[in-house]
């Protein structure tokens, strides 16, 4: 993407009062990609689009060829012009677990020679190996690793992005994981308390003894640093009832509310989130009709999160049914060192695209609009006035390529609040502008 700062030239025939005045102006995208509208309304695309922003935020988007009666680009403001690439909103992933320290790399080859989840967590691997490297790291430690992930998810298009902790499950380790992941970055985040991941060693055999610490201690403890309060309601973590305690103590503690649900087994997790109204419902491989409809009534989005599937080489959750019941739907990344060390959602959409049917449309919705809806944001995922700018340029004029050509990094350029914060993919696009 070409960026240079406005020269001021010509003089311009509106009066300038009808002018909104901007510091950044884009230009050039082939196709705009507002994300206004529904997959069967186009996502609001626009021909030849550009839009204007002043201070971050979005204050003009329209048809490049109005721009020059509509906005006023400060002398010192910055000019992108998309080459006549697609313009996008930038990824929301509603659901990542980024703060953990180590890798598991070499357990993904022996699960894939048939070693057992259960074997390996029974020699101290799994995640009880992640739970003991986070809670070793030192907090400046994971805020390092937070950063290069952060810096990678970025690059990939993700410009807001939902954080857990999860694996530190004791007071001072889930609050260091907390802290570290709100290091300071461009990428917009959105903090999650997931003291009741799983239960840890030192409480095996006794997890109603650690859901009171998670409810007694944990949560307020942690409760001044996250918006969102999640539990791992499932077959080898918690039940219902213990689920159901963690959120109440975190909706006592002013969290809102998310849940981990029906991915191992029928949890009854998906239930639990229409009964306490949580914003959303994570993974849901076995969610049913029934609890479909008594999630659509409760107003509960589906986070449908295809990249676990993929690792875990099982079933894939049923994001058509989900569409068709009239459930939002948001698809996000679930990155994490055990069942998905993919920070990139544009593998994710084409992953959905494939084994859950989405069409490429339904699946950038999903992981924009859709994920900002399920992170209950109505700032960020779609690109119109008084929206954040938070933009990507693709390397492409077509949007359809995402799904289409995957596993190579088809963004270019990323602006986060009107801030141009990754430059310079590489472009075979140039020349369609026309
Ligand atoms: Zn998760």
């Amino acid at each position: 993407m070409q960026h240079r700062h406005a020269d001021g030239r010509g003089a311009n025939p509106a009066p300038a009062a009808t002018k909104v005045a901007a510091d950044l102006v884009l230009r050039g995208a082939g196709e705009l990609v507002a994300m206004t509208a529904l997959p069967a309304a186009d996502l609001g695309a626009i021909a030849g689009g550009a839009l204007a922003a002043k201070d971050g935020v979005i204050v003009w988007v329209g048809r490049e060829a109005e721009l020059p009666q509509a906005a006023d680009l400060a002398a010192d403001g910055i000019e992108l012009d998309a080459g006549g690439c697609c313009v996008l909103p930038g990824f929301v992933d509603a659901h990542t677990h980024v703060p953990f320290a180590g890798s598991r790399a070499d357990e993904y080859g022996e699960r894939l020679g048939g070693v057992g989840y259960a074997d390996i967590l029974a020699r101290g691997g799994g995640i009880n190996r992640t739970v003991t490297a986070t809670r070793q790291a030192s907090e400046e430690d994971l805020a390092r690793l937070c950063t290069e992930r952060y810096d990678s998810m970025l690059r990939n298009g993700t410009t807001t992005a939902e954080v857990k902790s999860g694996y530190g499950l004791t007071t001072a380790d889930e609050a260091k994981q907390l802290r570290a992941a709100a290091i300071e970055h461009p990428l917009r985040r959105e903090l999650t308390f997931l003291g009741a991941h799983f239960v840890p060693s030192e409480y095996a055999d006794r997890a109603d003894a650690f859901i009171d610490l998670v409810c007694d201690e944990m949560i307020p403890g942690c409760a001044p640093l996250a918006r969102w309060c999640d539990v791992f309601c499932d077959q080898g973590a918690f039940t219902v009832d213990q689920s159901r305690r963690v959120l109440l103590a975190g909706r006592a503690a002013g969290l809102g509310l998310r849940i981990h649900a029906d991915e191992l087994a029928r949890s009854g997790g998906a239930r639990l989130a229409a009964e306490l109204g949580c914003v959303s419902a994570d993974h849901l491989i076995h969610a049913t009709w029934e609890e479909i409809a008594m999630m659509k009534a409760a107003g509960v989005a589906a986070v449908v999160l295809p990249g676990t599937s993929y690792t875990l080489g099982c079933e894939y959750a049923p994001a058509r049914a989900f569409l068709e019941g009239g459930l939002t739907l948001a698809l996000a990344s679930d990155f994490n060192p055990g069942s998905c060390n993919c920070e990139s959602l544009q593998f994710i959409l084409s992953l959905a695209c494939q084994q859950m049917r989405l069409t490429p449309d339904e699946a950038l919705y999903a992981a924009t609009a859709g994920g900002a809806a399920a992170l209950h944001r109505d700032d960020v995922g779609v690109l119109a006035v008084g929206k954040r700018c938070d933009f990507t340029v693709l390397v492409s004029a077509d949007r359809q390529e995402l799904p289409y050509h995957f596993g190579v990094n088809l963004v270019s350029d990323v602006v986060v609040d009107g801030r141009v914060v990754v430059q310079g993919g590489a472009r075979f696009c140039e020349g369609v502008r026309q």
